[in-house]
């Protein structure tokens, strides 16, 4: 079944009306896993975060329907409410926000939308520690504010830490093995590899290989000046780490 369908999307920035997306088609059906590559500026990320519903971006033609429904009206709460999470490349400090509350509040807002009752932060708190334990993180992070200080790699876990709390249908995962070492993608590739059972789905922006091979793609999609060029299965990607992007859309 498909979760999320893009036809013929173009978005542009809002501010100085600069055409990003030119005409994108994607299809993710459950359970699916695709990789997103490309080279710097292609728009890979601006498809995140249009998907997403950041406000710097403005859909001007196309259609994404997101189960059944056309995600473009509703808003980044509405969107995350509906199973749509994304983890941003450089994911931002929110000052004054405890991360603990953070994950607290969001997990509840989830809750109730599906009618079950709130939990309190210590009723939370043995799901949550568990999953800073297998994310071999520091627990002293969740009583800091979300991402005030955190170094590179603290940050990409802790938005592995939200997908893991939250879940998600959908996760769009925008570099999140930049700035890890090999330990730690292999952490994060565990927790998202047991999040997608049985039939949800990601989306994952990555320039590198070990990323894919241990979440392993039902698809590879190369994105050039703002739509997609060219989709292949696995071996797509080891074309990419041999002969770059060049020419790719016609080998
Ligand atoms: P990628 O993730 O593939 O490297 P991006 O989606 O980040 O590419 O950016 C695609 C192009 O759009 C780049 O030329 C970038 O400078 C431009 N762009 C993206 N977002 C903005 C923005 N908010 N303001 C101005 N330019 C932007
Ligand atoms: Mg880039
Ligand atoms: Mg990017």
């Amino acid at each position: 079944r498909a979760l999320l369908e893009a036809r013929d999307l173009f978005a542009c920035v809002k501010e100085s009306g600069e055409e990003i997306l030119t005409g994108l088609n994607l299809t993710i059906r459950e359970g699916e896993v695709h990789a997103l590559m490309g080279p710097n500026g292609s728009g890979k990320s601006t498809l995140m975060k249009v998907l997403a519903g950041h406000p710097e971006y403005e859909v001007t033609a196309g259609t994404v329907i997101f189960k059944g429904e056309n995600l473009i009206d509703m808003e980044p709460e509405e969107r995350s409410l509906a199973g749509i999470f994304m983890s941003f490349q450089a994911p931002v400090e929110i000052p004054g926000v405890n991360n603990y509350d953070f994950l607290l509040m969001a997990l509840n807002a989830r809750r109730e939308k599906k009618g079950l009752p709130a939990l309190g932060p210590l009723q939370i708190f043995p799901i949550v520690e568990e999953k800073v334990r297998a994310l071999d993180m520091n627990a002293d992070i969740l009583n800091r504010a979300v991402n005030e200080g955190f170094s590179g790699g603290e940050r990409k876990r802790n938005e592995i830490l939200q997908l893991s709390v939250l879940g998600a249908d959908l996760a769009l995962l925008d570099e999140i093995d930049s700035g890890l070492d090999v330990d730690a993608i292999e952490d994060v590739a565990k927790v998202v590899n047991g999040m997608l059972a049985p039939h949800n789905s990601v989306m994952m922006i990555t320039h590198y290989q070990r990323l894919l091979d241990l979440i392993k793609p039902s698809y590879v999609h190369i994105m050039e000046k703002g739509k997609i060029v060219k989709t292949g299965d696995r071996s797509l990607a080891y074309y990419v780490d041999e002969s770059g992007y060049k020419d790719i859309a016609t080998v």
